[in-house]
Parts: structure tokens; sequence; C-alpha cells
């Protein structure tokens, strides 16, 4: 950023926050403050329906840190509001005051007792636990959907829960220890004995007030059995006061009065779980009941049974997925009045299985069912059904009227009154015109999610919300005395509510906990409890109009883990809100100088760091792809010059790929005359003085290959295979540290002989490229001529798609498939080894530890596990580094920002065992930057199959024994 925006950001703060700033510079370094209006806006929202921007963004990495933050917050009294994932609902985890975040660090875990405990830090992503858990078949308690995304943080403040952990298994029930930082700064490891007693001491007046309210409660009987009652099923409406009847010492209070706090109590800087056992054999069954009733009359039943989980549906939401492809056909015929309940059981062998799901069907025989009880345990199959469920809430968010919001409001009766309740919700939602609403949930715990559309763009409609909201309160407290929230937190949502839930004393005693804790009310005020009623109509967030690739996001943030950028500039949610202010400044002209810097910032920090790999798209409810948003803004930018480039370029592809290998041959004479150092420092050099456009060298720089001849290898074998090898692989050969000095596709070509193939490659090779370097950079018309021209030429050779075609770039082959128009059998060496040569060749396990790196396009593609399996066919060990996902090399943006490459693979080095020398993938150019920054040599997985596997056929006539090296 500009020095000259900064000083004005600075100057534009009010002098509370500039004398905030300040104290907090002087131990924080500035790089961590983030005061500018693109990166305020940018983190203005969390995956609810509010917005407020922050004034001071602060990422934080230590506890120390968070001690002077809170510190001075308190001294100035100035609102600190903490961000895990900011995939939040209730609207807790935004602030137009000071944003506290985690993302990025605080990820450190250690194992305990064989898995039964794990500690954690609060920037620990839930299914990253489970993934530590996993080999020691444990998992932590809490499951919400969201789990992929969500942190630790995030889990334990908002007490979230999901389908099977219902009341048992939450982080109240299942968490040990805390290391807390309070709103004074001061700590507290309620694991440690010398901290309780420490704390009990320095923290008089905290310790008293609790005990008073532990002995008020026991001493008032009604009191008392209202909170075990509410409890009873799921509630995060307000503070989880329960802890004072489960608890005596005010430390294991303290401990459980955090979990559901939302960050208005503290700081959750470390948390110590009890594990659960991940069972592995799981069978499951969507029954369907003519009515609600029954399926609310079976779900008591069940709740008696060996069930993990049961997920009621209204026909509405069944009808909201009835077309999704794999969805049972019946869907679609069922009655008005049907509803289904899918339920899993899950044990630890097959036969306790068999038994449980006998037992389950028995105990329902009794109610009429549409079709008879039929359990899955087929992985394929049961993970089918489980779709149905969790595409319910995306449905609705996909199909909304642009610039509408998508509402899942989240409420819990007690399980005898869930088929009353359901209907009257059903009822409630008509009356107020949201009948496109759905209701679903999880039914053992009496938890029901309905969901909705709302346009908050007209004060209307924000009444009819309101109208419409009053009306379940009533209904939900004062007819069947639920929760107003059943997991998904209090917020700013139901903070109005809150009163109305509980009733006058309960209340009396929240707002007491909270005096007692942040006397100051500087943490996440409004939030959990509120003296504003209409907090929860305030701040509502626009969803403008701006592209039609990605109006329909949610803004939930599930994509932002996926996203190699993530750490240094934007994640796909912040592009999109960064969009859609752009696109709101443009229609309203309402301030022409913001617009204008929010255009120019958005140039490195939205589009020209984004990678366009498309991942975030595998993450996303709604399946957005926000490289295809990039891609298009690309193109919008591009002159008239460089489109003539890029037109001059496809003309003359021989000569620019003979460039391109004069290019990385001189560079490699000039590495082998002045050695690494100083060939490194020339790079850099270069670089700098070019002001960043030279592209950058790196050791693991491939060498240029000698122009190829490609000919038809014909045996006379009956299997064919089209090879096209891309422009990249016909150009770039090793670096000069790789283990195996043959270009990919040499490797390619002795895999395929030793199987005995026939091997055709199309005609006029030195002409032919898939056109994905084109499409990256939003030069569609390019693309698309150097895609037809390779779909002819390949239909051509496989006899109009007789034989199949394999291409060794999994990027590449990726980009065939979206582009071709014809009916062709088109592989990446992956699928094709796997699907093909594994029983045709005779596979060698040697003793050695690989790395694999699936590319973003074999992950969409869904190549992951045959990657695993191919690698574990020629390794004794295989690891995938599960905290690296996208690379960021991104074709040659890797040459040209690799600062994107360097941020996207900081983990990838820590990440690999000592004994781990090599490395495979299957694109050239993600190969580059994965050796460069992990510091071993990584090559195309092709060589590691070629390594290990011999031929189980005698040599091919024309091919003596021992000579089955092809003709290149
Ligand atoms: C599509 C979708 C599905 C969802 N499904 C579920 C579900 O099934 N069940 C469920 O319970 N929730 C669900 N959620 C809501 C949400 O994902 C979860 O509640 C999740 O646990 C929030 O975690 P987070 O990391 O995003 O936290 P954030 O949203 O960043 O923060 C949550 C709260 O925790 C506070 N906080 C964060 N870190 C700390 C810390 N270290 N110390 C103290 N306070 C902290 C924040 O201030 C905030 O109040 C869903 C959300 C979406 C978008």
């Amino acid at each position: 950023m500009r020095s000259n925006s900064v000083k004005n950001d600075y100057k534009a703060l009010p002098a509370k926050y500039r004398r905030f700033y300040d104290m907090v510079a002087a131990v924080i370094p500035p790089s961590q403050l983030l005061i500018d209006p693109f990166k305020t806006l940018a983190f203005g929202s969390d995956a609810s329906f509010y917005r407020l921007i922050p004034k001071i963004i602060i990422k934080t990495t230590r506890s120390d840190d968070i001690s002077h933050i809170l510190r001075t917050a308190s001294q100035l009294t100035i609102p600190v509001t903490f961000r895990a994932a900011g995939t939040s609902l209730s609207g807790q985890a935004v602030t137009d005051s000071i944003l506290v975040l985690l993302a990025g660090a605080w990820k450190k875990y250690t194992i305990h007792d064989n898995g039964e405990r794990i500690t954690l830090e609060p920037g620990v992503i839930g299914a990253e636990a489970n993934r530590y858990l996993a080999p020691f078949g444990r998992k932590i308690g809490p499951d919400p959907a969201s789990i992929n995304s969500c942190m630790i943080g995030g889990i334990a403040a908002n007490n979230a829960s999901g389908m099977c952990c219902g009341t048992a298994q939450n982080s109240y029930k299942t968490v040990e220890s805390m290391k807390i930082i309070f709103a004074d700064g001061t700590m507290l490891d309620t694991g440690d004995h010398a901290s309780r007693r420490s704390f009990k001491e320095s923290r008089k007046e905290l310790i008293k007030e609790l005990e008073n309210i532990r002995n008020e409660i026991n001493g008032d009987r009604g009191l008392r059995d209202r909170i075990a009652h509410k409890y009873l099923i799921k509630n995060t409406t307000g503070y989880s006061i329960n802890a004072f009847l489960d608890y005596s010492d005010s430390i294991d209070i303290i401990l459980h009065l955090l979990i559901g706090s939302e960050g208005t109590l503290g700081f959750n800087a470390e948390i110590t779980y009890k594990t659960v056992a991940e069972h592995t054999h799981k069978a499951s069954a969507l029954i369907i009941f003519p009515d609600i009733a029954s399926a609310c009359r079976a779900t008591i039943i069940l709740k008696k049974q060996p069930v993990a989980a049961v997920e009621l549906m209204d026909r509405a939401s069944l009808r909201s997925v009835e077309n999704k492809p794999g969805l049972p056909p019946f869907l679609k015929s069922l009655s008005q009045e049907a509803a289904a309940l899918l339920v899993e059981t899950r044990a630890d062998d097959p036969a306790a299985l068999r038994e449980q799901t006998t037992t389950v069907r028995n105990s329902l025989a009794s109610l009429p069912t549409v079709f008879p009880v039929s359990f899955t345990d087929k992985k394929e199959e049961y993970e089918n059904l489980w779709d149905v469920r969790r595409g319910l809430f995306p449905a609705v968010g996909g199909a909304r009227k642009i610039g509408t919001t998508v509402i899942i409001e989240d409420v819990a009766f007690p399980i005898e009154s869930l088929a009353d309740a359901t209907v009257e919700l059903e009822h409630l939602m008509r009356l107020h015109g949201y009948a496109e609403g759905i209701i679903f949930g999880h039914a053992l715990d009496g938890n029901l999610h309905f969901v909705f559309t709302q346009d908050f763009g007209l004060p209307e409609e924000v009444r009819r919300y309101q109208r419409f909201m009053d009306d379940v309160a009533a209904m939900v407290v004062q007819k069947y005395d639920g929760s107003l929230k059943g997991e998904h937190g209090t917020g700013r949502n139901m903070a109005p509510f809150v009163e109305l839930e509980w009733g006058e004393k309960a209340y009396g005693l929240m707002r007491r906990i909270k005096k007692a804790f942040d006397p100051l009310n500087v943490l996440n005020p409004d939030v959990m409890l509120s003296a504003n009623p209409t907090v929860h109509l305030e701040n509502l967030k626009p969803l403008p109009q701006t592209h039609d690739l990605v109006d329909q996001c949610i803004e939930c943030g599930f994509c932002e883990i996926k996203c190699p950028s993530r750490n240094i500039t934007m994640t796909p949610r912040q592009r999109i809100i960064l969009q859609r202010e752009i696109s709101r400044l443009k229609t309203t002209h309402e301030d022409a100088m913001r617009l204008g810097r929010l255009e120019e910032d958005y140039v490195y920090q939205g589009e020209q760091t984004c990678a366009v790999d498309g991942l975030c798209s595998t993450a996303c409810p709604v399946s957005i792809n926000t490289g295809e948003l990039t891609k298009r803004l690309r193109s919008l930018k591009n002159t008239a010059r460089g489109v003539r480039i890029a037109q001059w370029i496809t003309d003359h592809y021989p000569l620019t790929l003979a460039g391109m290998r004069a290019a990385l041959k001189t560079a490699n004479a000039v590495h082998a005359i002045i050695g690494t150092p100083l060939m490194s420092g020339l790079a850099k050099g270069i670089r700098a003085l070019s002001l960043n456009r030279v592209p950058l060298w790196t050791p693991s720089m491939p060498k240029g290959i000698s122009s190829p001849k490609f000919n038809t290898l014909m045996t006379g074998s009956d299997r064919k295979v089209v090879y096209f090898p891309s422009c990249i692989v016909r150009t770039m050969g090793p670096a000069k540290s790789d283990n195996d000095q043959r270009p990919v596709f040499e490797a390619m070509l002795s895999v395929l002989v030793k199987a005995d193939y026939d091997v055709l490659f199309p005609k006029a090779m030195e002409r032919l490229c898939c056109g994905l370097a084109f499409e990256s950079k939003g030069l569609f018309s390019q693309a698309a001529k150097m895609s037809k021209e390779l779909e002819e030429a390949v239909l051509e050779c496989s006899n109009n798609g007789e034989y199949p075609i394999l291409c060794d770039t999994s990027p590449c082959l990726s980009r065939m498939r979206t582009a071709f128009t014809s009916k062709l059998k088109l592989y990446e060496p992956v699928e094709f080894i796997h699907t093909f040569l594994m029983d045709r060749l005779d596979f060698r396990r040697a003793p050695e530890t690989v790395a694999l790196h699936v590319t973003c396009s074999s992950t969409k593609m869904g190549l992951a596990e045959k990657f695993w399996a191919v690698a574990e066919a020629c390794a004794e060990k295989v690891v995938i580094p599960a905290k690296v996902g996208c690379c960021g090399f991104a074709g040659d943006r890797g040459f040209t920002h690799p600062e994107l490459n360097a941020s996207a693979l900081a983990d990838l080095k820590p990440s690999l065992p000592a004994d781990c020398r090599r490395g495979y993938s299957n694109s050239r150019t993600c190969e580059i930057g994965l050796s460069h920054h992990s510091g071993i040599p990584y090559q195309s997985i092709v060589h590691l199959v070629d390594k290990n596997t011999s031929g189980k056929l005698p040599p091919p006539s024309g091919f003596p024994q021992g000579d089955r090296k092809p003709i290149i």
C-alpha cells in the first residue's frame, strides 16, 4: 500500500483509535495492523446477514499480543471482537471497532493418551483436528456442518454442534481445560493448579461474584429446575449458566461459561478436549413417512435406539433437492404431506452394525412408512443420502433472487413437541410470505433449522422479517419453552430475545456474569446481551448484484481455507465482497474517490494474486468458482496490444516454444557456468531492477529441451493410446537437481511401451496447445482457437474417439475436458495408469518415503484417491501434507508473483518427514515451485511409476530384450 494512503488512513481514524493504534504498534509489528479501507471492508463480513466495518484489524500470533491488545482496549474502552474462520451465522464475528484475527496462526496441537485427549490452539480447523486424531480412531466431540472450515476458537466460543454430537459431545461436555485471557489482559490456565490458585487470589472480585451467583441459583429451586430443563435440548441462547449447576469450583464454572460465550467473556488461547470414538462402520437409511407427525413420533422412538444421527426433512426440503443427480427418483412422486428421516447408525465392526440396523428397523415396525425401511452400509450410497441433507441450505441459497439474503434460523423444541412445532413453523412461514422456506434439522435433539430468503433492501421487507421473528420467538418460547438458538450462537441476531427466552431472573444473572468478567464492556458488545432492542435489525448486509458468476455467493467463507492467496492478499469471499462494493459504487455514483481506490487496490490484491485454480468451488456450498470471475475481470482489462501479441503467439506457436526452449537453455548454461548462489543473486537483482517485470529464476527451474520429434510407435499391440505431451512438457525438461534427467514424455513413453501400448501422436504437434495459459489470462478467443485445433487433431488421431487420449499434464487435461465438445476418452496420467496399467505392469514398492502433491485440477476431477493408490503401489510410504492445498504456481504466476507460491507452500517443508527425499505430482510448472519450497525435487508421478515397474509381457517385436526405449 502506498505510504501516503497509510498516513491518510491513519489520520482518518478517530483520535481514540489513533491512540490505540500507536499503543498496539509499539508491541505488534505494523505489518500486522490493517487500517486501509480495502482490507477493513474485506473483513467486514462473517457468514451472517450483518456487516460492520472494523476500524483496525490485528493479525495476532501470540498470547502476549492478545493480553496487550485487551489491556489497551480496556484502558481506552474500545471494543474488541475475535474472529476465527468467520463462518458464524448470528453476527457474532463482526465489529465496527477492533477485529482480532486468528486466521493463518494459532495452529499448534498436542495429542495425549493415545488420542483420548487433544490440546488445540484456536486457529486449528475442526477437520484438521479430526485428521490428527484419525489414526487413533478418535475425533473431537463437536461436529458442526461447517467443520471443514471453522476453527476451534469459533467452535468452542459458539458451543457449535452438529448432526451427531447432540448435547452429550459438544464443547461444553467435552472440554477439559483452557488457557483464557481476560479483558484486563490477565491469563488463567484452568488445567494448571498454580494458575488456578493464583487466579483465585488475584481476581477475588470476579470469583466472589461467581460464587454468589452459584449460591443464588442453588438456593432457588425454581431457577435450578428451569436451567436444568432448558439444557435437556440444544441451547445456545445466552450464557452457559448450567455451569453453575454442574460445577461448584469457581474455576470450573469459568471454564464452562467460556464455552458458548462468543468472545464476550475472554479469549480462548488454548483448549484441551476429551475426544470421542470415531466408529469405522456406518449404515444409513432414508426413511419416508406419510406425514411429519409420524416422522416426529419415529424420532421419539429412535432416541432410545443405537443411532448416531436422525435428521428430519420436511416436504419442501425434499422438493428443493429432488433434481440433484444421484438422488432417488421416488422423491419427486411423494405426496404433499410426506416427510423424511435420515438415520445413521455406527459400530466398531460389521456384525455389530448389522445387529444395530435390525434393532432400529424393528423399533419402527409399528409406524407407517411409505417404503420399507432399508439401510445401506455402502459408503458411496450413504454419502449420496447425506448429500441430500447437506445440499438443503445451498439449494435455497443457490436458488434465491439476486440481492436477497439467505437466512438460516436455528430453534430447538422439547422432542415431544417436535411434530406440532414443525407444523406451526410451516404455518408461520406461509403466513409471513416465506412460502419458499424449508425446515430440516437434528431431530434427536429437537433442533430445527428453517431456511428462507429475505430482501433487506426495502424497509417494508425489514419490517416483515421483524414481524416474522417476533412471532417465531413468541411461539418457540411461550408455547413450547424451546430455544431460540440451538447451535449457531446468540450473536446480535437473538441478543434482544435472550430475556424473553430466559425470563427476568436468569437474564439478570447473565448480565451480572458479563459485568463481572468484562466490567467495561469491551469484549464484543451487543453480542449475546444487548440493551438495544433492534440490534438484530441494524447493520444488515447489502448484497448488490455484481457478476453472474458470483451473485449467488452467501459469504459463508467455506472457500477461504482452499485459497492459496488467503495469507497474503484476499480470499474468494473477500474478492466477492469487494466486487459487490465496487459494483454498488459504480451504480450509485456515491463516492468516486473511494471507488477509484478500491479498483486500484483490487488489481494486485484481488486479481493478480488469484491463482484461478478454482479449488474454492470445491468447498463452496453453491459451487462458485471465483477463479472464473478473475478470468472474466482479466479479459476486460486486456489491452488491444496484449490481445494482438496473444494472437501472434497462437499464430506462431512453434516459434514461441522454440523461444522458450532457447531462454531456458540459456539460463541453464549461465547457471552451469556461474553456479547457483551467483545465479540466484543475479536473477533476483535483474527482477528487482525490472520492477518485478522479469520472471523470477530459481534453482528448480527446468532445463530447456531440444525440439523433440514424436513418431508413432506401432508394435502391433491391440491396445492403442493417443498421447498428447503438453506444450509445457515439450518445452521444460528436468531441473539440474532432479533425480530422473529425462523429460516427462520419455518416462511416459517408457511406461506405455512396457505396458504394451501402441502410441499415436496427433499431427503437427508443435502447433498444439490446450489453450489453458490463454484462458487463465482472460484471452478467451485465443484459448478457444488453440483448444479447437487440439480437439480436431486428437479427434482424428483417435479414430474419432475410439482410442483413449492421454495428456501428461493434469491442468491441461482438465482444460481439454471442459473445452472439447466431442465425446472423447480423455485421461491424465494418474487416471490412465490407475484405469489401464495397474494389471499390465509389475509394481515394486520401493523402501522409500515419497511426497505427493495432488494438483487442483486432479482434485477437482476427483483423482486424489487414485493418485494415492498409484503412488502406494510404487513406494512403501506415501505422504500428502494435509496443510498444503493449491500450490499457487498457477501456470506462470509462480514466475511473475513468486510470493503467492511462497505463501501457499509455507507449510510444505515443515510437513515433510525427514526421510522423504522425492516428491511427485502431475504438472510440470507446479513441480517447479514444489521443488523450490520443499528442498526436495518434485517430478511427474510418471517418473515414479517408470522407476518402480516392469512389463509383464515379453518385449514387443522390434524392441529387443533390454531395449524397451521407444524411438523419439
Ligand atoms: C453453511 C453453514 C453451516 C453451518 N453449520 C453449523 C452447524 O451445523 N452447527 C453449528 O453449531 N454451527 C454451524 N454453522 C455456524 C458456524 O460455522 C459455527 O458456529 C462455527 O463453529 C464458527 O466457527 P468460526 O471459526 O467460523 O468462528 P467465528 O465465526 O470466527 O467466531 C465465532 C465466535 O467465536 C468468537 N471467537 C473466535 N475465536 C475465539 C477465541 N479464540 N476466543 C474467544 N472467542 C473467540 C468470535 O468472536 C465469535 O463470537 C454453520 C455455518 C454455515 C455458514
